[in-house]
């Protein structure tokens, strides 16, 4: 089915060329529980291990249960090709390491999840490729930052906690300039936003969280644009301009457009050398269960959003909230990228700031009942968790300042419960806070 024209509620469950099950007709998404797959003939064995045939070899690089949830993530995204991994860390990881090696360096936003922070910072690094943190407020900090050993800029669309949105095209055209290409987290934004449409070259997704939406399974995957030219530049990507050892030579970014007549070395190098080398596959069962998720994305996307409004103005005029941190009530520069990239629709997630500092935030968070009180973002569920008695509690006051997590800073992630009872459970934690400061000052 042709369905690059289709809008996301189709997308999510006819995009990509699967339609049914070849061998039984099922409509359903069959789990492909298998390892391996028999060669035909030793030519075609040999053509798939030339790429001059793309079909299954073994379950390690690809899979027909994870390749409708590529294509149908490629679909969503606006993308041409997508890499399912086994989380979005394994996700985030690959897409640096497909561009970059010991001696080399990226610019990333300072504004990103902790566990990335914490593979960039430290892992990465480790291994020799240098990470440099830029204030995304101003654009330019990134070319700032930027030498000749710079393959990569690296952002989230919309990073908690502070929920300001990352001005995507602006650092995209700076990175074009130079022969960089953006890569995105959205994370946070799946449908709102679609970094593709502003520049980014490449698009990470942890699975784990809205796509498959019911707390199931751990997922991530890579979307390659195939809109960036990785050979106009060639001193500034080595990976896609030299001959690759372990591809019999291959110049990667010249053979696999010819080869493919697809402008996706990115992807292709990912999967065959990345995913072949390192490993980290998704399971078809994870693939399977992300894919029931991804089918009702749009309408759970549209039920997170609206009911997220909807709590974060009941919070913005409650006596016992200080402060709400919400895309729409931004200001400024931050108002019109939250505007111009979410398109009204402002995520799901929300900063408060519940008075009476830690006591607060930890009153608030003990009293609620349907709220759950997770580590975790972008279930069906409402979740709830207090930073700086759980996450950010091993920095200093001054480190979690500098994160966006004060004292009483609470992170809600609005499920799609009914809105009225989401509102009566944040009324009881909010009256268990307010007891809370009577209690400290008495
Ligand atoms: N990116 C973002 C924005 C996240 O919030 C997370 C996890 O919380 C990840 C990546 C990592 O994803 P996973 O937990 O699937 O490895």
């Amino acid at each position: 089915m042709t369905t690059t024209s289709k809008h996301p509620e189709t997308l999510a469950l006819h995009g990509g060329s699967y339609r049914k099950d070849t061998t039984t007709n099922a409509v359903a998404v069959p789990i492909y529980q298998t390892t391996s797959y028999e060669f035909n003939s030793v030519e075609h064995a040999s053509n798939l291990f030339s790429l001059k045939d793309l079909g299954n070899i073994y379950s390690r690089i690809m899979n027909p249960t994870n390749a409708v949830l590529e294509e149908r993530l490629a679909a969503i995204e606006g993308g041409a090709v997508a890499l399912a991994l086994s989380s979005g860390q394994a996700a985030s990881a690959f897409s640096i390491q497909n561009v970059a090696q010991a001696g080399d360096n990226i610019v990333c936003s300072t504004d990103i999840y902790g566990g990335t922070w914490n593979l960039f910072n430290n892992t990465l690094r480790a291994q020799g490729i240098d990470v440099r943190f830029a204030d995304p407020s101003d654009p330019e900090n990134f070319r700032k930052l930027t030498d000749d050993k710079t393959r990569a800029f690296y952002a989230e669309t919309l990073p908690n906690p502070k929920l300001t949105v990352f001005p995507i095209e602006e650092v995209a055209n700076i990175g074009r300039s130079l022969g960089i290409p953006l890569i995105v987290d959205n994370t946070a934004a799946p449908l709102s936003c679609k970094p593709f449409d502003y520049g980014a070259a490449v698009v990470v997704h942890s699975l784990t969280k809205w796509i498959g939406g019911h707390g199931t399974s751990v997922g991530g995957a890579i979307i390659d644009g195939a809109n960036f030219d990785w050979t106009k530049f060639p001193e500034r990507q080595p990976n896609f301009n030299q001959p690759d050892p372990s591809y019999w030579g291959w110049v990667l970014g010249k053979v696999v457009p010819e080869v493919l007549g697809a402008n996706i070395a990115y992807a292709v190098r990912a999967r065959f050398v990345l995913l072949r080398d390192l490993g980290s596959a998704i399971s078809p069962n994870n693939a399977f269960n992300i894919i029931q998720g991804l089918e009702t994305l749009p309408l759970r996307i549209k039920q997170h959003n609206s009911n997220a409004l909807e709590v974060a103005e009941f919070l913005k005029g409650h006596d016992q909230v200080s402060k709400v941190t919400f895309p729409k009530f931004a200001e400024g520069k931050a108002k019109e990228n939250a505007d111009k990239y979410l398109n009204d629709n402002y995520g799901s997630m929300i900063g408060i700031e519940v008075k009476n500092g830690v006591e607060g935030g930890k009153a608030f968070i003990d009293a609620l009942q349907l709220h759950y009180h997770v580590a975790n973002i972008g279930d069906s569920r409402s979740l709830a968790i207090h930073p700086a008695s759980t996450t950010h509690s091993q920095l200093s006051a001054e480190e979690q300042l500098k994160a966006g997590v004060t004292p009483g800073y609470v992170r809600l992630c609005v499920g799609i419960e009914h809105v009225e009872d989401i509102i009566e459970d944040l009324k009881i934690g909010l009256d268990a806070a307010s007891k809370a400061t009577t209690t400290a000052a008495a």
